[in-house]
């Protein structure tokens, strides 16, 4: 009775060893054959890995979408921001109204080689001046002949490119006036020219390139008169101590943010009577 119990006992066992066997056999036919794991039993470590995955793409797609918001955020600010510093914006059409801004140099550069769109600043600032009828031939002929109707040269207002007139326009309004009141608070009343026009290759010579003078894409300035009747004189006043001197090294120096070239008794001997100012972009950036 015993020894029967004993076999039924080991018979037990050994039926629960063998459907043990079966059932791991079984278990067995359902493990991945690429991973030998199974894909149906999920331990804590693999759910916590899957958890942090989720969360990771999910978070990363959060992300995407927050610097897309952001990003458009700072365009929309951006914009808004120039439409109310149009000064700054190169897309804006230049506006003689507005203060010199970023992108001013940028856009009067562009009007060099593009007079009616030069000539419509003038118009958009409502700056008063008169488009001449071309004049000249050759290397002097003149296709662009735009003049100041209210701007204080003297002895006469000569007609220049657009791109000169614009650029003398800022300058007066920027550099000029704001320097006289500084220095000697007065206005300005009238500027003294040498001219702007004459036919002639660089410094007179017989051959090589042409003056800007050729095509009045340039004018000389000699001196200054204020309102106050004080009168300040290149030639007897850039080498003298004092205001007037400081006067015209700023109105010198003012120039360079306007024009493509300027050049003073720094320069050399041949300007020592007057300050030369261009808009050629052959020396571009030249400011002496
Ligand atoms: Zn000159």
């Amino acid at each position: 009775m015993a020894l029967h119990r004993r076999w039924q006992a080991t018979g037990d066992i050994h039926g629960a060893c063998c459907d043990a066997k079966l059932d791991r056999s079984r278990h067995r036919d359902r493990i991945h054959p690429d991973s030998g794991r199974d894909p149906g039993r999920s331990d804590g470590y693999e759910d916590l890995n899957l958890g942090i995955s989720r969360h990771i793409g999910k978070f990363a797609g959060d992300r995407r979408v927050l610097a897309l918001l952001l990003l458009a955020a700072l365009f929309i600010a951006g914009r808004s921001w120039l439409a109310a510093h149009p000064e700054h914006d190169p897309w804006a059409p230049l506006n003689l109204s507005d203060p010199p801004g970023w992108a001013t140099q940028a856009k009067l550069q562009a009007l060099r080689s593009d007079i009616p769109q030069c000539r419509a600043v003038l118009q958009r600032s409502e700056v008063a001046f008169s488009a001449l009828e071309p004049a000249g031939e050759g290397d002097c002929r003149r296709t662009d002949r735009t003049r100041l109707d209210a701007y204080p040269l003297v002895p006469d207002t000569p007609p220049t490119t657009c791109p000169m007139a614009v650029a003398l326009q800022i300058w007066k309004r920027d550099t000029l006036e704001p320097a006289a009141r500084e220095v000697f608070g007065s206005g300005i009343a009238r500027i003294e020219h040498l001219g702007a026009y004459s036919c002639r290759r660089l410094y007179g010579r017989d051959e090589g390139p042409w003056s800007e003078h050729a095509t009045a894409n340039a004018l000389d300035i000699a001196g200054f008169v204020l309102d106050d009747g004080t009168r300040i004189n290149v030639l007897s006043d850039w080498l003298a101590e004092g205001d007037k001197a400081r006067f015209l090294r700023r109105v010198r120096d003012g120039a360079c943010d306007g024009f493509a070239t300027v050049l003073s008794p720094d320069y050399n001997s041949a300007h020592a009577d007057h300050f030369h100012f261009d808009m050629s972009d052959r020396w571009r950036g030249t400011c002496r």
